[in-house]
């Protein structure tokens, strides 16, 4: 009950390590951020081992609600406030064309039907037609939308994905390419040439730390930077009683939910109404954040259906809410920190850490911190 509705249980898995190894850069964290990382570092001619504590998208990256968004987390009118219009604008490009990517990656795992903001409140209507405004003022795809979800705003370029499945299918095919990867393999120890794990030593250049919850944790110099906190979601069966292709989010985006092909209802959450003790590392689902979100199931979505999963993730927040991406220790870099959007930016910071590692810069750095 507590697996999310994304594992189809047809993972067969990687061994552990074992012994002493060696590679150009050694990647800690095989979730979407981690993996990207691997595959752009491959693409740079390097030798890539891999390791993961748990499973391939054990952790956030594939216990999450499924959506692929573009623009950083803040909405595009609040981040042209908060960053200025050009670097607005580069940002949302920038992750349209990594969404363009992923889809052309993993294309049986991602639908791109759009995504839906719907208003909660009259206030937040106002707030999605000053969205709409700002939009439009910069050419970016969006239009007004009524509907059985409620109002707000469509925008058409986004849409939905299998997490879990994507990562599995990019972990497969960077091992075919060469990586060494590992799971149930936890750094113990890492300096920049040097990984320690309870059976293995990784002997490299440099290392990429790729994880979003608990990443302070790993890197304890990031305490006071990230704040891990727990994201919750249910599953129903299979239902006719709604029916809705996009990705549909309301309440400035505090619930979200999606409608799977076979019909199932998955929705996430709450996470503010759960006060405090959200603030924590225990990826549990737990009440009352797991009874308010089957009150908006039956309640706002009208859907009876019964429950068939109930999971939860942790994610890193930042106070800025820009990501970490910085080298905290010599040789070794971080990544994470995504304030609960790491689907489409964590993979754009994994690809351009591999490319700060092995060239010395990477453009998509200034544009996404700092
Ligand atoms: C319920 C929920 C809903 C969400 N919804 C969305 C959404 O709809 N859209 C969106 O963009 N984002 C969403 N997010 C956020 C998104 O899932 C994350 O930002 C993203 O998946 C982070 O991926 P990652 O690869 O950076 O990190 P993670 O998924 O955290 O992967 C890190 C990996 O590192 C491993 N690890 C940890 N410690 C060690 C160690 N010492 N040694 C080796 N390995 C280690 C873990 O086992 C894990 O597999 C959601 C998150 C949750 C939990």
């Amino acid at each position: 009950m507590t697996a999310p509705i994304w594992d189809d249980g047809a993972w067969l898995g990687f061994r552990p390590l074992e012994g002493e190894r060696s590679a150009d850069v050694c990647v800690v964290g095989l979730g979407g951020s981690g993996l990207a990382a691997v595959h752009e570092l491959l693409e740079l001619g390097q030798r890539v081992i891999g390791i993961d504590a748990g499973t391939i998208a054990g952790g956030a990256a594939g216990r999450n609600g499924g959506f692929l968004l573009a623009g950083p987390a803040d909405f595009h009118h609040d981040a042209v406030r908060q960053v200025g219009r050009d670097r607005a604008v580069a940002l949302y490009q920038r992750t349209l064309r990594e969404m363009d990517r992923m889809t052309s990656e993993t294309p049986d795992a991602i639908r791109r039907e759009g995504s839906l903001r719907v208003a909660e409140s009259d206030a937040e209507r106002e707030d999605c037609r000053a969205q709409l405004a700002a939009m439009h003022d910069d050419g970016l795809p969006a239009s007004w939308y009524q509907g059985l979800e409620g109002e707000g705003l469509l925008i058409p370029t986004d849409g939905v994905f299998q997490p879990m499945r994507r990562c599995h299918a990019r972990a497969g095919h960077a091992a075919m390419r060469g990586a060494q990867l590992f799971e149930g393999t936890a750094a113990t120890r890492i300096a920049g040439s040097r990984v320690e794990t309870p059976t293995g030593v990784v002997h490299c250049s440099a290392v990429i730390v790729a994880i979003d919850g608990r990443l302070e944790q790993v890197l304890p110099e990031l305490v006071g930077r990230v704040r891990t906190a727990r994201l919750q979601m249910l599953a129903t069966m299979p239902t006719s009683e709604m029916r809705t292709p996009y990705a549909v989010y309301s309440r400035y985006g505090y619930e979200y939910w999606q409608q799977l092909p076979d019909g199932a209802v998955v929705l996430g959450g709450m996470r503010d109404l759960g006060g405090e003790r959200e603030w924590t590392d225990v990826a549990e689902p737990s009440e009352p954040v797991q009874s308010l979100l089957e009150a908006h199931l039956r309640t706002r979505l009208g859907v009876n259906a019964p429950i068939t999963h109930r999971w939860a993730g942790v994610v890193g927040y930042t106070e800025n809410g820009l990501p970490v991406f910085d080298e905290v220790r010599p040789g070794v870099w971080a990544i994470g920190g995504y304030s609960g959007t790491g689907n489409v930016v964590g993979s754009i910071c994994g690809r351009a850490v591999a490319q700060q590692i092995v060239r010395g810069h990477a453009e998509d750095r200034a544009l996404f911190t700092g």
